[in-house]
């Protein structure tokens, strides 16, 4: 019963803070469905620690909404915290500088950030597979493919399952990628 209050706090939460967002995809759809199909994916791989599911329902909290850290620590603690912070991005930096920081940061990512890490990447190529964001061109699309291998292959050896998960996604939007011409 406490998972699952713990969980649907950490829902709820996310919900609020990503309420009217919506993921960069046509067809649309709302933010909230990432962090929830990222929890999942841990959940699939029986990854049901608490503090892991609560960092990956809010994982993208910091980065992509207003509300202060204060807020997060507030309601789930310094350790959920901790890992939203491992796995935000400084919007303060250029894209291309925080896409290299990423890749250079991946494996100094505690093990809960390197497991939400993987399925974050997983689930971003699923929506490229998907709801590829409209305007994006095919060399773009490649290269977020090559980027977010290039995050996944400095992590490998944190979790079989999961990595398989992104491989799969990973060859099969890499064949249609390369069908195209
Ligand atoms: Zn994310």
């Amino acid at each position: 019963m406490k998972a699952i209050s713990s969980y649907s706090d950490a829902l709820v939460f996310a919900m609020e803070a990503h309420r009217g967002q919506f993921r960069k995809g046509d067809p649309r759809e709302a933010f909230l469905s990432h962090p929830i199909r990222v929890a999942h994916a841990l959940v699939r791989q029986g990854l049901c620690d608490a503090v892991l599911l609560q960092a990956a329902l809010l994982h993208d909290v910091l980065e992509d909404t207003a509300i202060p850290a204060d807020r997060i620590r507030a309601q789930f603690g310094e350790e959920v915290l901790g890992l939203v912070w491992e796995l935000t991005d400084d919007k303060n930096l250029l894209k291309s500088v925080r896409k290299q920081m990423q890749v250079e940061r991946a494996p100094g990512l505690s093990l809960m950030a390197r497991l939400i890490r993987i399925a974050d990447k997983t689930d971003n190529l699923a929506s490229l597979e998907h709801a590829p964001p409209s305007g994006w061109s095919l060399t773009r699309q490649r290269e977020y493919l090559a980027w977010s291998r290039r995050v996944v292959g400095r992590i490998r050896g944190t979790h079989a399952g999961l990595e398989a998960e992104f491989d799969a996604f990973a060859e099969e939007i890499d064949r249609k990628l390369h069908s195209k011409v």
